[in-house]
C-alpha cells in the first residue's frame, strides 16, 4: 500500500515513530493508502529545516523566487490529470470538478504570487521638506499553514505560494483526511528546484501536528482555513505568544433571491452554489431565502432540478455529486437532517443516504437536500452542516430579509440576485459578511481580498493582502535637514 512521506529540508521521509493512519477513499469507504501520523518531533524537525533555509531565501532575487514558483506551477499543470485524480480519490469529489476547478486553481496560485511579487511595492511618505518615510516590507520568518479538507490543494496553495513568494520559509500541514495532493506537490517542488528547508510538509492529525505548528516558538505567524472551533483554538493558543494570524472560518452563507431577478440564471447558479463540491465549500449558499412572490415557482423548478442531479462513482463524468469527505462527516449531516425534521423542516428531495452498487456500496454518498418550513433562527437555519443541504425560506421585504441573512454568528460570503441594481448596491453595502456575489457565485479575482467577518474570520487573503500579511511592515524616518 503507498506510503506518503513526509517533506522536510528538501526530502521525502518518514516520520520519526514510523507510525501511520489509513488513509480512506471517500467513494468506496476503502483505505487506499497510509498517512504519517507526525508529532511535534517532525514538527521540530521541519520548523529547524525552515529555520536554517531562512535567510538565504530572504535575500533570494524577486526574480529567482519568481522563476522558482512559476515553475511549480507549470508542473502542476503538466500533471493535472494525475493531481484531478488523486484529489477526487482522496476527497470523493467529480474528477470533472477537481480537473477544472481545484487543480488550475492551485496552478494559477503559485502563477498568480510569481508575478504579483514582482509588482509589490512599498509606501512612502513624505513630510514636505521636512523628512522622508519610507517601509520596508520584510519577509518575517518561518510561517504555519494549516489547510482544510474540502479544497485541499486549491487551499493549501492558496496560502503555501504568497507565504514562499514573500520570502519566509514554512511549515505546513494539509488536512490529514486528505493529505494526497500535498505529498505530490511535494514531489513537484523536488523537481522544481525549490531550495532545501523551503516548504516543509508535515502531514498528521490536527491536534498533533496542527497544535504543534501553532505553538511552536520559532513559527512567527500562522495562516489557517478551516473550523470556527479549530480557529478559536488556534487564537488561543497563538495570541499569548503574539503571533500574526490569519483565520478563515466556516460560513452559513445567505443566498437571497429578489422576485425580479433573471429566473432561469438564478435557479442554474443556485444548483451549483448549494451542492457544487457536494456542498463542501465554505462559500455555498446553504440558506435560499426568495421573495414570497417567486416562493412556488422557485421551489417547484429548483426542486425539479436537484432530483435530476446524478450522484455516485466521481470518475464518472455524468455525476455530478461524488461522495461527502468521510463517514464521520456523513454522520454529522445526515444527523443535521434529523434535527431539521425535529424543529418541523419538510424535506422537499434527498434526505437521505445513498447506497450505491458494486464497489462503491460502503461510499459516503448523500442525496441533495433541500428543506422548506424551518423559521430563520432554529439550528437547521444557523450551524454550519458542510453538506449537499439547503433550507427554502420566503420573505416579503428587503428589511425582513437582511435581518434572516445577517442572524447568524457568521458572515463570510452571500449571494444576492436582483436586476434592480440601486437595490443591489444597497443589500451588498448591508450585508455582514466578506465577499457578496451579485447575479453570480464563485467567480473570482485572485487580486481581491478573501475573507471573512464574525466567527468567518479574522484578516484577508488573496492580493496583496496576503503578501502584507507575510511581510512585516517597518517604517524609516530621514530627516531631510
Ligand atoms: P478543521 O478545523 O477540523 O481542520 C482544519 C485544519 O486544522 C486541518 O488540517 C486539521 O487537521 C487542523 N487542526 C485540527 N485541530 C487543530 C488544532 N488544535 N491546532 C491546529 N490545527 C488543527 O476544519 P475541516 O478540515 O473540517 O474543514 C472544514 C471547515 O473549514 C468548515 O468549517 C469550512 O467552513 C471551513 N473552511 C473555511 C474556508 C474559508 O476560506 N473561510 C474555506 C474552506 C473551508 P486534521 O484534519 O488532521 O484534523
Amino acid at each position: 500500500m503507498q506510503k506518503i512521506r513526509n517533506y522536510i529540508n528538501g526530502e521525502l521521509i518518514e516520520p520519526f515513530d514510523k507510525q501511520y493512519i489509513d488513509n480512506y477513499n471517500p467513494a468506496t469507504g476503502k483505505v487506499y493508502s497510509l498517512i504519517p501520523d507526525s508529532d511535534e518531533k517532525d514538527v521540530k524537525l521541519a520548523a529547524e529545516a525552515a529555520l536554517a533555509a531562512f535567510p538565504k531565501w530572504s535575500v533570494t532575487s524577486k526574480e529567482e523566487r519568481s522563476r522558482i514558483l512559476l515553475k511549480i506551477s507549470e508542473l502542476i499543470e503538466r500533471d493535472i490529470e494525475r493531481l484531478a485524480i488523486a484529489e477526487s480519490v482522496d476527497n470523493g469529489k467529480p474528477v470533472a470538478l477537481a480537473k477544472m476547478v481545484d487543480i488550475p486553481r492551485a496552478a494559477s496560485n503559485f502563477h498568480f504570487y510569481a508575478t504579483a511579487i514582482l509588482h509589490y511595492s512599498s509606501e512612502s511618505h513624505a513630510m514636505e521638506d521636512v523628512a522622508i518615510n519610507y517601509t520596508l516590507r520584510n519577509p518575517v520568518g518561518v510561517a504555519g499553514c494549516i489547510s482544510p479538507w474540502n479544497l485541499p490543494l486549491y487551499l493549501f496553495t492558496w496560502k503555501v505560494a504568497p507565504a514562499i513568494a514573500s520570502g519566509n520559509c514554512v511549515v505546513a500541514k494539509p488536512s490529514e483526511i486528505t493529505p494526497m495532493t500535498a505529498y505530490l506537490l511535494s514531489e513537484l517542488c523536488i523537481e522544481a528546484g525549490l531550495p532545501k528547508g523551503v516548504l516543509n510538509i508535515v502531514h498528521g492529525h490536527g491536534h498533533k501536528v496542527g497544535s504543534a505548528i501553532t505553538s511552536h516558538p520559532k513559527i512567527p505567524l500562522i495562516s489557517f482555513t478551516g473550523g470556527t472551533k479549530t480557529g478559536a483554538e488556534i487564537a488561543r493558543v497563538a495570541a499569548p505568544m503574539f503571533k500574526k494570524l490569519s483565520l478563515e472560518l466556516g460560513g452559513k452563507n445567505p443566498n437571497i433571491i429578489f422576485a425580479d431577478c433573471n429566473f432561469d440564471n438564478a435557479v442554474k447558479t443556485t444548483l451549483n452554489s448549494s451542492f457544487a463540491n457536494q456542498g463542501q465549500i465554505c462559500l455555498c449558499g446553504s440558506r435560499i431565502f426568495i421573495e414570497r412572490s417567486l416562493y412556488e415557482k422557485f421551489k417547484t423548478e429548483f426542486v425539479a432540478k436537484t432530483k435530476a442531479m446524478r450522484v455516485g462513482n466521481p470518475a464518472d463524468g455524468n455525476n455530478k455529486i461524488g461522495a461527502v469527505v468521510s463517514k464521520a462527516h456523513m454522520e454529522k449531516i445526515l444527523s443535521y437532517i434529523e434535527l431539521a425534521k425535529q424543529e418541523g423542516g419538510s424535506i422537499l428531495c434527498g434526505g437521505h443516504q445513498l447506497k450505491m452498487e458494486g464497489e462503491f456500496s460502503e461510499g459516503y454518498y448523500i442525496a441533495p437536500t433541500v428543506i422548506e418550513g424551518l423559521p430563520y433562527n432554529c439550528r437547521t437555519n444557523q450551524e454550519e452542516i458542510f453538506g449537499p443541504v439547503v433550507t427554502l425560506t420566503p420573505f416579503d421585504t428587503e428589511e425582513e430579509v437582511l435581518m434572516y441573512a445577517n442572524s447568524t454568528q457568521y458572515g463570510l460570503a452571500a449571494i444576492v440576485w436582483t436586476e434592480n441594481l440601486t437595490r443591489a448596491h444597497r443589500v451588498a453595502n448591508l450585508l455582514h459578511s466578506g465577499i457578496v456575489w451579485i447575479n453570480c457565485w464563485l467567480l473570482r479575482d485572485l487580486r481581491t481580498p478573501f475573507g471573512g467577518v464574525k466567527s468567518s474570520g479574522v484578516g484577508r487573503e488573496g492580493g496583496f493582502e496576503a503578501l502584507h500579511f507575510f511581510t512585516e511592515p517597518k517604517n524609516v524616518c530621514i530627516k531631510l535637514k
